[in-house]
C-alpha cells in the first residue's frame, strides 16, 4: 500500500503545483509475460520474461534453483531466467515482479522421476485365449512303462506341465507302427505303434487332453509309406496286386516319364528330388564260368560264357567285379580289364573302381536298363551317389519304385492330381484320419513333406491338399463341429512358394519366421514388424481362413538356441517375441528349457528326450536309440531344476505363455509397428484386439536403450529384463522386453 501510495502522492503535488486544471494521470500498472515457464530437468536454457511498466520495479524468486540476471529496474524491460539441473521429483517456483502492481510467473522443472517398471499382469482367468502348439515326438518326451521308450501314458502323466505351458494343442509326432524310432516310414496308418501304448491309452490321452483344453493333432505321412507296410509288401510280393497302384511302380522310369505317365511328378519331367529304386523278380543271376571283359573308358562290359580255366582275382585292382565279393580285374590294355570267374548268386553282379562302396565308386545298371545279353556290350551307370544303381541282371524281370525320400520309404501314388480323392491310395488312407477324428476326437493334422506328394509342383499339390482337406473337413463336420478343422502343411521352401500352399490348405509353416527371429534376436530387428506382417497378409491374402503357424525349430533343424549363441538371455527374449507376435506359435519339445544341438552329429541330436529330474532317471533316452549328448543333459537343463528357478527360460515360458492367454489382443491380435525411434535395436508394435491395445517393446541390443513414447504407460503387464520409465522416455536394460496394456 505504501509503495503505491508514494507515486500516486507525488504525482498530486506536481500536478497540482505545475497546472492545477490538468486531469490527473492515469495509475501506471505492471504487468509480466508470459504468465509461466517450464523447463526440463536438465534445461540449461535462459527463458525471458517480458516487463511492462512506467515505473520502477523489482523481481524475487520464491527458491534458490532459479537465477535472475537481475532483479530490478525501470519501466519496459526483460528478465532472463535460468535454473538448475533437477536430479529430483518435479517442482514448481514463483517469479513475483512488483512495481505499480504486483505479477507472478509460475515456474515448473520435471524432475528426474525414474520410475523402475514392474510389471502387473491381470489374474488369469483360466481361459486358455491363444492357441499355442506344443510339437511333442512321443518316443522321446516321456515313458511311463520303464521301457525308456517315450508312450501315450507318458504324455498324459506330464499334461499338468504342458496345461503349466498355456500350450492349448500338442502335435505328436507319427503314432502308427513303423520301422523306425522317427516313425515317418508308417507301417500301418489304421492303428497306433504298439511300443507307445494302445489304441485305448491313445484314446485316454485324448480325452485327458480335451480335459485341460489342449487339443491333439496327428502328424500324418501322406507323401510315402514306409517299406514294410503291407501295402507296399503286398505290391512288391505280386504284380497284379491292387496295392500296385497305391505306388509308382514302372518298368521303364525313363520311358514312362518322357511319356508323362509318372502322375507322382505332377507334370514335371524330373523329380526334383528322390530316385527310382529297382526291384527284381525271378532269378537275376547265373551260375557258371564267365568271362568278363571291362572297357573303362567307354564304360561298358561284355560277358561271354566260356569253359577256359578261372582266374584267381587280384587282391589290389584298378576294377573289380563284385558277385558278393570284389574280384580285381587284371589290365590287358590300356583301359581294358578282363577276368575270368565261376559265378553262383541269384542277383548277378556289379563294377567297382574300389573295394568298397564308397560314393562314386559303384557301376551297375540304370532303372531303365534291361538284362545283360552274352556277347553284347552294356552300358554301366553310375552316380555320385551310389543312389539308384541297380544290379547287372542275367536273368528275371525287373521293375522299380519311386521314393523322394530314401528306398525305405516309398512314395504313395495318388493318380492324376484334379482326382486324386478317387485314387485307392487316398481313399484308404482317408478312410484311417476319419476314423481318428470320429472314433478318437483328434483336432487336425500336421502334414509331413507336401511338397513332395506332387513333386514340388505346386498347382497339383494346391489341388491335392485341398481334396484331401475338404475330405477331412466333411468328417469333422459330420463328427459335429462348428468351426474348420485345423490342418498345418510342412510346405518346407521360401515365402514365396509356401504362400501359395495356402490355395490347398489353412495353415502352414512360415520357415522364413526364423530366420528374421533370430536376426532381430541377435541385434537386428529393424524389419521384424514388417517381415511379419508381409508373411500374414500374404498368406491371408490367399484365402480369408488363412493361420499363419510361427516356429523356430522343428525336428529336422538344428536347435534354435544353437542359432542365439547358447546364450540364455537371447533364448528369453527369442520366446518374448514369438509369444508377443501375432500368428499361430509353436514350441518345439526342449526349446522351453534351453536345448541345444545340431544335426551334423545325427537327426537323433535334435530330437533329445525331455530331462524330467535332476537325477536323470526320467528320460526316454532310448526312444532315440540312446543317442543323447549328455554334455547337455544335465541337471540345470531339466524340468524339475527349471521348474525351481524363477528365472529360469521355462519360467520365462510359463510367464509370456500365460501372458497371451490372459490378454486377446496377444492371444488374436493384429500387430501395426508402434513407430518409435529405437533404429534396429528396437522392435515395437501394437496388438490390437476390440477395444484392447496393448504395446509390444523389445529391446535386443546388448546394451540399454531408450525410447520416446507417445502412450499413457501405466499398466506395464510383464517385463523381461529390466525397463524404467522417465515421464515419456522409456529406457530398457540390454536384451529386453515390456509390454503395457494402454
Ligand atoms: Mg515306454
Amino acid at each position: 500500500m505504501i509503495r503505491k501510495y508514494i507515486p500516486l502522492m507525488a504525482a498530486l503535488v506536481l500536478a497540482f503545483s505545475c497546472n492545477p486544471t490538468t486531469e490527473p494521470t492515469v495509475q501506471d500498472t505492471l504487468t509480466v509475460s508470459p504468465a509461466s515457464l517450464s523447463f526440463e530437468a536438465e534445461d540449461a536454457s535462459v527463458k525471458l520474461v517480458y516487463v511492462t511498466t512506467a515505473g520502477d520495479w523489482s523481481a524475487s524468486l520464491s527458491a534458490n534453483w532459479m537465477h535472475l540476471e537481475k532483479s530490478s529496474g525501470t519501466g519496459k524491460g526483460t528478465l532472463a531466467l535460468k535454473v538448475d539441473a533437477n536430479t529430483g521429483e518435479d517442482r514448481t517456483g514463483t517469479l513475483t515482479v512488483k512495481g505499480a502492481s504486483t505479477a507472478t510467473v509460475s515456474v515448473t522443472q520435471k524432475g528426474k522421476n525414474i520410475v523402475q517398471i514392474v510389471p502387473v499382469a491381470d489374474a488369469f482367468d483360466g481361459t486358455k485365449r491363444a492357441s499355442t502348439t506344443y510339437q511333442l515326438l512321443i518316443y522321446s518326451f516321456a515313458d511311463s512303462d520303464g521301457d525308456g521308450i517315450g508312450d501315450f501314458k507318458g504324455i498324459q502323466d506330464r499334461l499338468g506341465y504342458l496345461d503349466g505351458l498355456g500350450v492349448t494343442a500338442l502335435w505328436l509326432s507319427p503314432a502308427h507302427p513303423t520301422s523306425s524310432y522317427h516313425a515317418y516310414d508308417v507301417d500301418d496308418y489304421s492303428t497306433v505303434n504298439p511300443l507307445y501304448g494302445t489304441e485305448q491309452d491313445f484314446k485316454n490321452l485324448i480325452d485327458a487332453a480335451h480335459g485341460k483344453g489342449i487339443k491333439i493333432y496327428m502328424d500324418y505321412v501322406l507323401n510315402h509309406s514306409g517299406r514294410n507296410n503291407a501295402w507296399f509288401q503286398q505290391a512288391l510280393a505280386d504284380p497284379a496286386s491292387p496295392y500296385r497302384e497305391y505306388y509308382v511302380f514302372s518298368d521303364d522310369p525313363e520311358s514312362d516319364v518322357r511319356a508323362g505317365k509318372i502322375d507322382n511328378y505332377g507334370g514335371a519331367s524330373s523329380p526334383g528330388m528322390g530316385s527310382w529304386h529297382q526291384v527284381a523278380s525271378g532269378s537275376a543271376g547265373y551260375a557258371g564260368r564267365l568271362h568278363f571283359v571291362l572297357n573303362s573308358t567307354a564304360k561298358t562290359i561284355t560277358v561271354t560264357e566260356t569253359t577256359a580255366p578261372a582266374d584267381t582275382p587280384l587282391a589290389t585292382a584298378d576294377w573289380y567285379i563284385y558277385n558278393n565279393d570284389f574280384q580285381g580285374m587284371k589290365k590287358t590294355a590300356d583301359g581294358m580289364y578282363e577276368i575270368t570267374l565261376d559265378m553262383n548268386n541269384d542277383w548277378g553282379f556289379l563294377v567297382c573302381s574300389k573295394k568298397d562302396w564308397s560314393s562314386g565308386s559303384k557301376y551297375g545298371a540304370s532303372s531303365s536298363a534291361g538284362n545283360i545279353q552274352f556277347g553284347v556290350p552294356f552300358s554301366l551307370y553310375t552316380n555320385a551317389n551310389n543312389d539308384a544303381v541297380g544290379n547287372i541282371r542275367f536273368g528275371g524281370t525287373s521293375t522299380s519304385y519311386f521314393a523322394s525320400f530314401d528306398a525305405s520309404m516309398p512314395d504313395l501314388n495318388y493318380g492324376k492330381y484334379a482326382q486324386a480323392s478317387e485314387s485307392p491310395a487316398f481313399q484308404a488312407i482317408a478312410a484311417t484320419a476319419d476314423r481318428w477324428i470320429t472314433d478318437f476326437g483328434v483336432d487336425g493334422f500336421r502334414l509331413d513333406a507336401v511338397l513332395w506328394i506332387y513333386q514340388a509342383q505346386v498347382k497339383a499339390n494346391q489341388a491335392f491338399l485341398s481334396q484331401w482337406y475338404d475330405h477331412c473337413n466333411a468328417t469333422w463336420h459330420a463328427a459335429g463341429h462348428a468351426d474348420d478343422i485345423f490342418m498345418v502343411g510342412e510346405a518346407w521352401e521360401g515365402h514365396d512358394t509356401e504362400k501359395q500352399y495356402y490355395k490347398g490348405l489353412t495353415s502352414c509353416f512360415e520357415f522364413e519366421y526364423f530366420d528374421v527371429l533370430a536376426r532381430a534376436v541377435n541385434g537386428n530387428a529393424s524389419s521384424y514388424v514388417s517381415s511379419v506382417n508381409r508373411f500374414i497378409s500374404d498368406h491371408t491374402g490367399q484365402r480369408p481362413d488363412a493361420v499363419t503357424s510361427f516356429h523356430m525349430t522343428n525336428h529336422d533343424q538344428n536347435r534354435a538356441a544353437e542359432s542365439f549363441g547358447r546364450d540364455a538371455a537371447k533364448e528369453k527374449q527369442a520366446a518374448a517375441m514369438i509369444l508377443t507376435t501375432p500368428g499361430k506359435p509353436f514350441i518345439y519339445q526342449g526349446e522351453e528349457l534351453g536345448y541345444y544341438g545340431k544335426k551334423d552329429n545325427g537327426d537323433e541330436y535334435v530330437r533329445t528326450p525331455i530331462l524330467w529330474d535332476k537325477a536323470g532317471t526320467q528320460c526316454a533316452k532310448k526312444g532315440v536309440n540312446n543317442k543323447v549328448d549328455t554334455g547337455m543333459l544335465k541337471a540345470e537343463i531339466s524340468v524339475e531344476s527349471q521348474t525351481a528357478d524363477a528365472g529360469s527360460l521355462l519360467n520365462v515360458y510359463k510367464t509370456w505363455s500365460r501372458l497371451r492367454n490372459t490378454y486377446p489382443a496377444l492371444a488374436e491380435g493384429t500387430m501395426t509397428d508402434a513407430g518409435l525411434s529405437g533404429g534396429s535395436s528396437v522392435a515395437a508394435w501394437y496388438m490390437t484386439s476390440g477395444s484392447q491395445k496393448m504395446l509390444v517393446i523389445h529391446n535386443v541390443a546388448s546394451s540399454e536403450k531408450s525410447v520416446t513414447v507417445k502412450d499413457n504407460l501405466s499398466k506395464p503387464v510383464a517385463l523381461l529384463g529390466s525397463a524404467t520409465l522417465d515421464h515419456d522416455v522409456l529406457t530398457l536394460g540390454a536384451r529386453s522386453s515390456v509390454v503395457f496394456l494402454l
